[in-house]
């Protein structure tokens, strides 16, 4: 066996067939196979005398067959064979269903263990279709079974069989990343006791002592990576940068900056004149202008001569910051360009064009602004908003377009204290706690069907003001099938206009629609040319429309606590008094507690320690979001200490040997690249 990549199908005992089912569930190398950790485990260590089988519970006996079985035919084809089975305590009824050959490979006097749910009084107990094996060769009884995340057409038997022949293929294989002092000195077991006794534990104790190895190594490792990708850039010269009289940028303002707005920006203007290159995470609330912050360091950036780039994950936003910058640096005479995958071919040269002869000081711009032929003359300062839409790998895309331009992420979702030490482990952190004065709190409701007529009537009147109302249109698929962004949101807004606010003016806005209609819908909802906004949750993310007050939510239960609150940041941006109402079916007491954390609080910080509780990590850690490696064993929301443990234990290495160059760090690197899906040479 050549190395962990090996494909599953060459290894003894698998083959062909086994390898497409196993595919199924997501395996296709021997690494993935020994990497698929069970979700739980059977206790079948204990034999129970008959007697005392726990009543309901999965659990063993051993009994002796005390009479032939007999089989029949029952309905629908179907056929039973029942046994009897006994021991000193107690009689056991045994039924197989679908199991003919029972009937003639087992016989009077033999002994068995039997696992199954046991039934019945203590006096006569039974189990239907329980697994059965001879005590001399006990395989799927006696010990702790794992029990595997299965999908269609792939069993608990064949995953545990595969997976077996997987750990006896790559006993010789599996090397350990993790250097010999820091397993020693953070008492961790050896990595083939790891993974042997993550899935066949010898014991309970066994598997605490594996799992805390394998939380303790994938913890370490995703730490490693990120202060390794951020290193690499403290080595380097940042683009130089003295510092500016600010006053002369503040004075232009509208409204004076709030104290946390004001603090940011001393934290990045810090970083900038440091002469290394800024790392900036800046995290702040929906509403907390952190535009703002944006444009101050842009325009310091552009006062030492340095051009910028502003990053938005959508059209809509990208175009937003392009018409709200622009006016505002033009005031300085400074150029803003905007570039985005509509932008048309002649519009784009001239735009590249200005780029690289340094005639454009900002470009705002979609991952557009990644593509290869944008080149600048002196970019200086990469900014990207709602960085969490972005994988770490496309920031450090837009990080290479220059030589180590600063970087500033902006985000608005507030991640949890443990998720965001992993997530942003590689920035610094400016938080914005405050919200500009005047903001009033969005008054939330959740609501039932029941509310519609009143809803409705709320609707008319707050459009009767003049203001203007957002709707997140319900997202309801047909039986098996995704719904259908365009068609939802487009019936849905047609209904609404037919035969609910026939005297309304409604519009429609989903992701399926080109950037061009995209902008010409929100232009016209902005200028005030529509009342009611039917979309989907495109407008999650940064829109600014201050005369709309009222955000509409349907099936408010599809959605993450974080994103409704990111939603519910839509409205509430101008003077006007603003209400969110979340509309739900779901009457079940999670469904509740859920939305009554929206209700109860405007924090997004709360909102989003309560999301994390009531979903778990999995969501928030999806590879999706982030570009980062899953965590498969590790679980934020109780290996915390594992955490610290791993994460000081990885800087100290790193201390020691920056860049993991020592010949003994070599298996560690290499497996870091490879969980970054990053060549070794990338790292250095
Ligand atoms: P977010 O942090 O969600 O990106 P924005 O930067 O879009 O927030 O700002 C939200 C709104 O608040 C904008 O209309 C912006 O002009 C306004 N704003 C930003 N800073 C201030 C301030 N210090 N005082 C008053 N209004 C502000
Ligand atoms: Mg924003």
């Amino acid at each position: 066996m050549a190395d962990l990549q090996t494909d599953v199908r060459y290894i003894k005992g698998i083959g062909e067939q086994r390898a497409k089912a196993l595919a199924r569930v997501g395996v296709t190398t021997l690494r993935e196979l020994i990497g698929y950790f069970p979700r739980s485990y059977e206790d079948r260590t204990r034999l129970y005398p008959i007697a005392q089988l726990p009543e309901g519970e999965e659990a063993c006996c051993v009994a002796m067959i005390a009479a032939e079985p007999v089989g029949r035919r029952i309905t629908g084809g179907r056929s039973m064979v029942r046994l009897r089975a006994v021991d000193e305590s107690g009689v056991l009824d045994v039924t197989f269903f679908n199991q003919e050959y029972r009937k003639s490979s087992l016989h009077t006097g033999e002994t068995y263990i039997f696992y199954g749910k046991a039934e019945g009084t203590a006096r006569r107990r039974q189990m239907v279709n329980p697994l059965m094996e001879r005590q001399e060769n006990q395989r799927l009884t006696g010990r702790i079974m794992p029990v595997y995340p299965l999908t269609h057409g792939v069993s608990q038997l064949m995953l545990g069989q595969a997976v077996r022949q997987g750990l006896d293929a790559c006993r010789e294989l599996l090397e350990d990343v993790l250097p010999d002092h820091v397993r020693q000195q953070h008492k961790l077991c050896y990595v083939n006791f790891a993974y042997e006794n993550i899935h066949f534990p010898a014991s309970f104790e066994a598997l605490e002592v594996a799992r805390r190895r394998l939380v303790f190594e994938e913890l370490f490792l995703l730490t490693c990576g990120l202060q390794l990708l951020r290193h690499r850039r403290q080595d380097v010269a940042g683009p130089a940068c003295h510092a500016v009289d600010m006053d002369g940028f503040y004075s232009v303002l509208p409204f004076p900056l709030t104290e946390a707005q004001r603090r940011a920006i001393d934290d990045a203007i810090g970083d900038m004149t440091r002469g290394r290159p800024m790392n900036r995470l800046v995290q702040g609330d929906v509403g907390s202008g952190k535009t703002m912050v944006a444009a101050a360091c842009i325009w310091f950036a552009a006062q030492n001569g340095w051009q910028s780039a502003l990053m938005a994950p959508t059209e809509i936003l990208a175009r937003q910051h392009y018409d709200n910058l622009s006016p505002l640096f033009a005031a300085f005479g400074l150029h803003v360009a905007l570039l985005t995958g509509s932008t048309k071919a002649r519009e784009r040269r001239a735009v590249l064009e200005g780029l690289a002869l340094g005639q454009i000081d900002l470009c705002v711009g979609t991952h557009a602004l990644l593509t290869e032929d944008v080149q600048y003359a002196r970019l200086g300062l990469v900014i990207t908003d709602e960085q969490h839409r972005f994988g770490v790998n496309q920031r450090s895309a837009l990080g290479k377009k220059g030589d180590d331009p600063h970087l500033m992420v902006l985000s608005a979702t507030p991640i949890p204290r443990t998720l965001g030490l992993i997530i942003y482990g590689d920035l610094d952190v400016s938080i914005i706690d405050q919200l500009p004065p005047g903001r009033q709190k969005v008054d939330t409701f959740a609501v039932d069907e029941r509310y519609r007529q009143r809803l409705n009537g709320f609707i008319r009147k707050q459009v009767g003001e003049g203001r203007q109302v957002f709707i997140v249109c319900p997202l309801v698929g047909d039986g098996d099938n995704l719904p259908d962004e365009r068609k939802a949101a487009t019936e849905y807004a047609e209904r609404l206009q037919n035969e609910v606010f026939p005297e309304l003016r409604i519009a429609v806005l989903h992701g399926k629609m080109k950037p061009k209609e995209k902008d010409a819908v929100m232009a016209a909802f902005v200028a005030g040319e529509t009342d009611i906004l039917v979309s989907t949750t495109v407008i999650e993310v940064g829109v600014d429309v201050p005369n709309a007050t009222l955000m509409v939510v349907e099936n408010a239960e599809l959605f993450g606590l974080s994103q409704l609150h990111q939603l519910r940041g839509r409205v509430g941006r101008g003077s006007h008094k603003s209400y969110c109402i979340l509309v739900s079916q779901d009457a079940t007491d999670t469904g509740k507690a859920r939305l009554k954390a929206l209700t109860d609080t405007n924090d997004g910080f709360k909102i989003a320690e309560e999301d994390l509780k009531l979903r778990g990590p999995g969501d928030f850690f999806g590879q999706r979001q982030h570009g980062l490696p899953g965590l498969k064993v590790a679980d934020l929301s109780c290996d915390m200490r594992l955490l610290d443990e791993a994460q000081s234990a990885a800087r100290a290495l790193l201390k020691a040997d920056p860049t993991l160059s020592d010949l003994s760090h070599r298996k560690l690197k290499g497996r870091i690249a490879e969980l970054f899906t990053m060549n070794a040479e990338a790292l250095n």
